[in-house]
């Protein structure tokens, strides 16, 4: 239907017979001429009306949205447009077929769109017309052909797991599907392919990739979806550093492919234990400073009383300094917006000290011996000026609550160059983490996780003390990807569930299937997975992962288009063997 697209056409082109087609962004009726702003997926193209046009008229009543097919000679404009780059031009038209109308719609189709998040996602096709979700959703395209491509060149096979199958943990609620063949009985919606994955390693391919689709039935916060995609890979006879190789050089063959940029490989590394004293997080941000520093052993022998009794229950106090800071935030930004912030993360208070040329200095002072005082200013490195930062409190209140300040101050003192990309490896996780709330050891990244086989030991008696071969890319504070390399022997798969407290009765239930297949010989493997949306939003520079999903749902969990999750017949529960509880609407 037609030639070129409308991004296409520059002054080279003058003279030359085309044809295009596209939205009606926009038009112009200046009485005896009509503009008509022509949009596609590439861009705009100008058509042009003149008084002695027989189409003038017809051109004129096209309205916002129409779809138009428009044949004529390209000509230079008189008055040009450099904001636009096919503004050095425009059509001469001679014909005009409108192939669509269009009723008004309910929101501005541009870029700075005033239209609410709503109205947006209730039309979203509507919305998905403007230029910017138009590149993100080429951008998204860019990134997993990029993927393919490479892997494929590396011998991995694409392949699909099941969307209907049994819970595979990642630690979220799973979606529920029943079924009407087997009454009461329920298929999950995948956290991830997980299993599957080191099945099909079991299964004699070495390697594996899926452009996954997992589903995790979580409260949803801002950057969560409740379905999402994952780069998923696994890879057999492989040891960490090839899974680590394989996949920076593949971040850099994206990177490459999609926005030109070189980065540099291998990626640094941070130990688990080292980013979350250093960070106070296990996805540090590394583009600035501001790093958190452990004071305890200088106040050891304190008589400040919050301190003291910070540290007699095995709490720690560490801060931040602010080169420059003294300056920049008064009394009253640190004592009210600053707090709030820490406040946010549990903590009950944030001190602070200046660094002036006498010493340090500030309304904390008081509590301290000039000892302390003279050790603190040379551990934080202090040069007049500087401002001192401290939390006092149980060491994961303090290490969230300074790891999110560092954020939020990098944010204010504009520290943060949005196009550097940090790459970034954690390694050396621990297998378990103890969870206070739930009075058990937890798996920190599944229960699937390999450790050192000279560990099963310590695995018995002190769960938490356990290395495992886990490691996580990280990227401007995100957790960009995350694997392990497996366990491949039951025993070792079993003992990992005993001290998760999954009985035996429950183990065979619920992984019987994965028991059985790492006892017909399934070789050492491993693997890794990228969140695909993050990687998205962090090359399309977006915080909104409504902007790098075609149809994503509402931080509720709705669908403004189709209106989903909706009602059920009663016919369909019926055949389901499901009622609605009496007491519902
Ligand atoms: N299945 C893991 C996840 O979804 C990734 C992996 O270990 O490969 O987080």
């Amino acid at each position: 239907m037609k030639t070129h697209h409308n991004n296409a056409l520059r002054i080279e082109h003058v003279g030359e017979r085309v044809v295009l087609t596209g939205f009606v962004a926009r038009r112009r009726d200046l009485g005896n001429l009509v503009f008509i702003d022509l949009r596609d997926g590439e861009g705009i193209t100008q058509l042009a009306f003149d008084s002695d046009n027989p189409l003038k008229d017809k051109a004129s009543a096209i309205k916002s949205e129409y779809v138009l097919r428009a044949e004529g000679v390209v000509r230079e404009r008189s008055s040009k447009n450099p904001d636009l780059p096919s503004g050095d031009i425009e059509l001469d038209v001679d014909a005009l077929d409108v192939l669509n109308t269009a009723k008004q719609p309910p929101m501005l189709i541009r870029d700075e769109t005033d239209a609410l998040e709503e109205t947006r996602l209730r039309h979203r096709y509507l919305d998905l017309r403007r230029p910017r979700l138009q590149a993100l959703m080429k951008l998204r395209h860019s990134i997993t052909a990029a993927t393919r491509e490479f892997l494929n060149q590396e011998g991995f096979l694409e392949f699909e797991t099941p969307i209907l199958t049994k819970s595979t943990p990642e630690g979220a609620r799973d979606y529920i599907v029943p079924s009407r063949l087997h009454k009461h009985s329920f298929y999950a919606l995948p956290q991830s392919p997980q299993l599957f994955k080191q099945l099909l390693m079991s299964a004699g391919f070495e390697r594996y990739y899926q452009i996954a689709r997992c589903f995790r039935d979580e409260d949803l916060r801002s950057d969560r979806q409740p379905e999402f995609t994952q780069i998923d890979i696994e890879m057999s006879f492989i040891d960490q550093e090839a899974v680590l190789d394989l996949t920076e050089r593949l971040v850099a063959h994206i990177m490459k492919a999609t926005r030109g940029i070189e980065v540099k490989t291998p990626f640094p590394r941070i130990p688990y234990h080292e980013a979350l004293s250093r960070y106070g997080t296990d996805k540090p941000d590394t583009r600035f400073g501001l790093e958190l520093v452990d004071l305890s052993d200088v106040f050891a022998q304190t008589d400040f009383k919050v301190f003291h009794s910070v540290l007699e229950s095995d709490g720690r106090i560490k801060a931040i300094n602010v080169e420059g800071g003294a300056a920049r935030f008064s009394r009253k930004d640190i004592e009210k917006d600053l707090t709030s912030e820490v406040a946010k993360y549990g903590a009950k208070g944030l001190l602070f000290l200046r660094a002036e040329a006498e010493g340090l200095k500030g309304p904390a002072a008081k509590f301290f011996t000039e000892e302390e005082l003279t050790a603190t200013a040379a551990r934080m490195e202090a040069g007049e000026g500087d401002l001192l930062l401290f939390v006092a409190d149980r060491v994961q209140t303090v290490n969230a609550a300074l790891g999110h300040l560092r954020n939020v101050l990098a944010g204010k003192l504009d520290l943060i160059d949005a196009d550097t990309f940090d790459y970034t490896w954690i390694v050396e996780w621990p297998l378990f983490e103890y969870d206070e709330d739930e009075g058990r050891y937890l798996a920190l990244h599944h229960p699937f996780t390999r450790f050192p086989e000279k560990e099963l030991d310590t695995l018995k008696e002190d769960p938490a003390a356990v290395g495992a071969f886990g490691y996580d890319l990280v990227a401007q504070g995100q957790e960009l990807a995350g694997g392990s390399l497996r366990i491949h022997n039951a025993e070792m798969q079993r003992e990992v569930f005993r001290a998760l407290g999954i009985e035996e009765a429950r183990q065979q239930e619920r992984f019987g299937f994965l028991l059985e297949a790492l006892e017909y010989g399934t070789p050492p493997h491993g693997g890794i997975a990228f969140g695909l949306d993050r990687f998205v939003m962090m090359l399309g520079k977006t915080d909104n992962i409504r902007d790098v999903i075609p149809f994503p749902k509402t931080q509720s969990g709705h669908c403004l288009l189709t209106g989903a999750p909706g009602d059920v017949d009663a016919s369909q529960l019926n055949e389901l063997g499901l009622k609605k509880d009496k007491h519902e609407k």
